[in-house]
């Protein structure tokens, strides 16, 4: 089996909010055999990595795998002039293979899909798993399940709808049979369409009890779109696993109780609240932009009233361009958590989300996914935005990103030249992409 023993690095681990200082890591096949202290000479065949922190592979827990660069500038191929040849639906696929690449490249080696048009996360986790493009770990929903709805409208082949407990079950059971890897379902209207109001629930209890009841049967987890409190709390009473956006939890305690006691996992997805409300907000019809003002104040007031329920956050960017994910990790850090609870949300706390129990740790017997990174996230988690330091990223044991090694390591002095940009690109494809026709 292959073996790779990493030297002379800090070992963080934001799960068990640890430092090793100046330790090694060996690396066989696809795991972690071991983590120690390093002392004396590096064995032959050691990679020195001077001192430089390393991290297990960060995970986003909210994308969205999309084609649709409409609203991704900058990332995409050059705006279209008049004159120019009609350009191929197929390019898509390179736009999709880029974006797996830039998840790479940014120490992002699981995301979570949770949603795409034309059952793209599906293609992509395959052509990841055959090696055509190199890309991260890809878990994907399929098509989100919806009750008959605007939404569903708005979302063409994003959506499955479907009415009534049996349709539900029938729903999952087409999932499945089309790919998934996990079961998304609407337990509220979405706050970027204009005739939804994502207050009440949009689906009734027996139909989400249907959903999660034929998805934990045959060994599915789920996830609920929840945003108002009605159609959250009968997703958290009804058990589903993860609770996205769930800004207004703040208002219930009870429903944060319930959820640290089972271990439903929070993906707060604070991005897409600022993408809506400031961001894109010259785009958006204003009554939506003045909901999503609210809305951003309550997300940071549900991060912390979670924070101190016990309950587990993930990170989900639910944003673009692909790349810039770590700006949720960055929001959460400075939203209140910290840079070890944030490293937290998009390691160990991600994984919980995802599902993959041995990765998002730096321990033995965990999946070998790792970041090396110059300097000190923990200390200033802004780093992570500056992609010439992130100098190797390893993801089942195999290097699939990274700068070379032989610079010295950059300490804690600013790098003027290339930090990401707040985010520009597409939203959350639940808060505006246009359908496909
Ligand atoms: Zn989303």
């Amino acid at each position: 089996m292959d073996e790779l023993r990493i030297w002379n690095t800090r070992v963080v681990d934001p799960g068990s909010a640890t430092v090793l200082e100046h330790g090694t890591i060996l690396v066989r096949g696809d795991r972690i055999a071991e983590i120690a202290e390093a002392s004396g000479d590096p064995p032959d065949g050691a990679l020195d990595v001077g001192g430089r922190t390393v991290l297990p592979g960060l995970i986003d827990a909210h994308t969205h795998l999309s084609s649709d660069t409409s609203r991704s500038p900058g990332f995409g191929p050059p705006r279209q002039l008049k004159g120019e040849d009609p350009r191929p639906r197929e390019l898509g696929w390179f736009v999709l293979a880029k974006s797996c690449v830039a998840f790479l490249e940014a120490g992002i080696t699981t995301v979570r899909d949770v949603g795409c048009y034309d059952d793209e996360g599906i293609v992509m986790r395959r052509a990841v798993e055959l090696g055509l493009t190199p890309g991260p770990r890809i878990r994907t929903c399929g098509r989100i399940i919806s009750a008959t709805s605007p939404g569903g409208w708005q979302f063409g082949t994003m959506y499955h709808e479907a009415d009534g407990p049996w349709e539900m079950r029938r729903a999952v059971r087409t999932q499945l049979r089309r790919g998934a890897d996990f079961v998304k379902l609407m337990s509220t209207g979405a706050r970027s369409v204009e005739r939804e109001d994502p207050e009440p629930a949009q689906m009734t209890r027996e139909e989400i009890a249907a959903i999660v009841d034929e998805a934990h049967r045959i060994g599915l987890r789920v996830a609920a779109h929840a945003e108002g409190l009605e159609g959250t709390r009968l997703a958290i009473e009804e058990g589903v696993d993860t609770v996205e956006h769930g800004l207004a939890l703040h208002r219930a305690p009870e429903l944060l109780a319930l959820m640290a006691e089972r271990g439903q996992v929070l993906v707060p997805t604070l991005t897409t609240f600022h993408d809506l409300a400031e961001r894109f907000a010259h785009e958006w019809v204003p009554r939506l932009v003045d909901q999503a003002k609210r809305q951003l104040e309550e997300a940071y007031e549900t991060l912390g009233a979670a924070r101190d329920a016990g309950v587990a956050i993930a990170m989900g960017f639910d944003s673009g361009p692909p790349g810039a994910n770590l700006w949720e990790l960055v929001r959460i850090a400075e939203g209140g958590l910290g840079a070890m609870a944030a490293l937290a949300a998009a390691t160990s706390g991600a994984a919980a989300a995802v599902g993959i129990a041995d990765a998002g740790r730096l321990r033995e017997g965990a999946l070998a996914d790792l970041v090396v990174i110059d300097g000190d996230p923990v200390a200033d988690p802004r780093i992570l935005l500056r992609p010439r330091r992130i100098r190797l990223v390893l993801k089942d044991g195999r290097v699939v990103a990274g700068r070379d090694l032989d610079g010295p390591a950059i300490g804690g002095e600013v790098l003027a030249d290339d930090e990401l940009e707040a985010p520009t690109g597409p939203p959350s494809p639940c808060c505006g992409l246009s359908p496909r026709e």
